[in-house]
């Protein structure tokens, strides 16, 4: 029992012992906190998140959000096991991903746009938060094509709450087809203040979600 305690007791020290030292990076009005702990992240990849924040999260706050964080910080973790996540302007990012994946800064494009969103709490439809952040990365991405990022095709059996890059392919196309183009800026808005409702679709665009979706899978063509 007393070894038990005593590792525990040196297990905050040992893992402190490969993190950096975290840098504070400040531009345009925005600051950014980088932090790592993984000893062999590459400072190529480095660079170019923290480059991709400071060229797409004021894009994003622009047009969606003035009100957006501007104190943001980036944690590469060896702790974190998916790919990303991001949560009280907040992200967290997977090291081991970025080894395998080294052109997929986009990343960054989609999950600052959480942080845009900060729909919090509210009772909103977690199919339109994704598709909406991967609406963003559609929009401002960088990189897309250079890491084989595209929205994905229209197939027999999809649907628009598929979220992610189905949901964001729907976003584009009605903006297209129903000349919508600020379409998702108030879904995102009403989301935000906790006023939105599937009723939205059809105020806006004059058919109901469901009636979109039945037109986008006989012309699917953005
Ligand atoms: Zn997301």
């Amino acid at each position: 029992m007393k070894k038990h305690a005593l590792l525990l007791l040196l297990l905050p020290f040992t893992s402190q012992l490969f993190a950096q030292t975290p840098e504070l990076i400040k531009k345009d009005g925005l600051m950014l906190e980088y932090r790592c702990n993984a000893a062999d992240f590459s400072p190529v990849v480095k660079q170019k998140l923290i480059d991709a924040f400071f060229k797409v999260y004021p894009l994003e706050i622009k047009r969606f959000n003035p009100a957006s964080a501007t104190y943001v910080i980036f944690d590469v973790d060896t702790a974190y096991k998916g790919v990303a996540a991001t949560g009280n302007a907040h992200v967290r990012y997977n090291p081991e991903w970025f080894k395998k994946h080294p052109e997929d800064i986009d990343v960054v494009t989609h999950e600052v746009m959480h942080i845009v969103q900060n729909y919090g709490g509210k009772h909103v439809p977690g199919w339109l938060t994704e598709g909406i952040a991967d609406y963003a990365r559609y929009t401002f991405g960088i990189n897309n094509e250079a890491a084989g990022w595209k929205l994905t095709d229209y197939k027999a059996g999809q649907n628009y709450n598929n979220a992610y890059r189905i949901t964001a392919r729907f976003l584009v196309w009605t903006e297209k087809h129903k000349q919508q183009p600020t379409l998702v800026n108030q879904l995102d808005k009403a989301m935000r203040s906790g006023e939105y409702t599937p009723e939205m679709w059809k105020q806006i665009t004059g058919k109901t979600v469901d009636e979109l979706w039945a037109e986008y899978i006989l012309d699917p063509t953005i």
